[in-house]
């Protein structure tokens, strides 16, 4: 099946992403680890992204569309992925509808006062791109599933948060109408805790099987 997470910064596509790759054995395609891991690589893509991300923009559509229309094509997206903070804007989802199928669009639907919560005490793995919440790590510094030192990312700080939650009010909200009027869009409430939320996505997803 060929999913879509659609939300919010801080809405919990990422959480969600994790365990849905898991639980289907079909792989997570996060457009943001991608870019991350491209910055710590200094590759040529990493050098355009990283102003853009830093600043709370969105990185050029061709940028992102190339990346993702590139990712597609591997094999182990043969059964099904989750794309997971792709797209973000109507000329993205437009030019995936030409290389790609999408089975169902899950909305994760989170006020923003959660979210800038949420954001601040996020603590991320760059080197896996595992997520975590300050209030869930305790004295836990390092990566469960790595062992790679946690880092508060630099575009969650409260500065520039806000800015992305405007660029997604703008750019992204659109998408959930683009993808009602074809049928796609299955909202669910993403503030009822990390396992609900899965659970309620799962049952989504059965009953599209
Ligand atoms: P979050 O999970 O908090 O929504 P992401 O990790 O998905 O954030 O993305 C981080 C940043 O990477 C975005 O703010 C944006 O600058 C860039 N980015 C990721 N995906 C896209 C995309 N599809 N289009 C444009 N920019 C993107
Ligand atoms: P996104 O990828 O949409 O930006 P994340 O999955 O990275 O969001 O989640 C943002 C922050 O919120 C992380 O610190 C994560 O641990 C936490 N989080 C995710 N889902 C939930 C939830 N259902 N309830 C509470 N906290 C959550
Ligand atoms: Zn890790």
């Amino acid at each position: 099946m060929n999913l879509i997470l659609l939300g919010a910064p801080g809405a919990g596509k990422g959480t969600q992403a994790e365990i849905i790759s898991e639980a289907l054995n079909i792989p997570q395609i996060s457009t943001g680890d991608i870019l991350r891991r491209a910055i710590k690589d200094g590759t040529e893509t990493g050098l355009k992204a990283k102003s853009y991300i830093d600043a709370g923009k969105l990185v050029p559509d061709e940028v992102m569309i190339d990346i993702v229309r590139e990712r597609l094509t591997m094999d182990d997206c043969k059964g099904g992925y989750i794309l997971d903070g792709f797209p973000r804007t109507v000329p993205q989802a437009e030019a995936l509808d030409t290389f790609a199928r999408t089975d169902a669009v899950i909305e994760l639907a989170v006020d923003d006062q959660v979210l800038v919560e949420r954001l601040s005490g996020r603590r991320v793995c760059l080197k896996c791109g595992a997520t975590y919440h300050v209030s869930m790590l305790g004295d836990q510094t390092c990566c469960e599933k790595c062992g790679e030192e946690l880092v508060l990312r630099e575009d969650d700080r409260a500065e520039t948060v806000l800015n992305r939650l405007k660029v997604y009010h703008e750019q992204t909200a659109p998408l959930i109408d683009y993808y009602e009027k074809r049928g796609l869009l299955h909202a669910v409430a993403g503030d009822q805790g990390i396992e609900g939320t899965f659970e309620a996505i799962m049952r989504l997803i059965k009953e599209k099987a």
